[in-house]
């Protein structure tokens, strides 16, 4: 856990988020400020920034983490299709340094990536 990391404050429970799941890699929590009318984030436990700072662990943790999003889809809402992102760095406006992955579907989405 870093000290001032808002999302490991979450994952400790120091902050209240409304989760929707969670195991011993990750947490998925609605977004406090949804894009698209659903609007989730996976969330791995252990701090990491982005992916060019993920070890090759985590990145196979986090694999085993998309893995079992796989298996929520109906749940979550999204079995008409859904679109993963994760932002790194200012270009791509990345506002909080854990690495965490954007899940966007619940409607139609812009057929702009960018
Ligand atoms: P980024 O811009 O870093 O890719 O995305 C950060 C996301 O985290 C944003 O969509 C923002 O709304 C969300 N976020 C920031 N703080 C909180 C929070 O305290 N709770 C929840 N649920 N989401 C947050
Ligand atoms: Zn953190």
């Amino acid at each position: 856990m870093k000290k001032d990391c808002v999302f490991c404050k979450i994952i400790a429970g120091e902050i209240p988020s409304e989760k929707v799941y969670e195991d011993n890699l990750m947490i998925i929590i609605k977004d406090i400020n949804p894009q698209v009318k659903k609007h989730f984030l996976l969330i791995p436990k252990k701090h990491y920034a982005n992916i060019v700072e993920m070890s090759l662990e985590e990145a196979v943790e986090l694999g085993e983490s998309l893995k079992t999003l796989s298996t929520l889809v109906d749940d979550l809402g999204l079995q008409d299709g859904f679109r993963l992102v994760s932002n790194k760095g200012g270009n791509a406006r990345q506002t909080v340094e854990h690495l965490h992955i954007h899940i966007l579907g619940g409607e139609l989405l812009s057929d702009k990536m960018g």
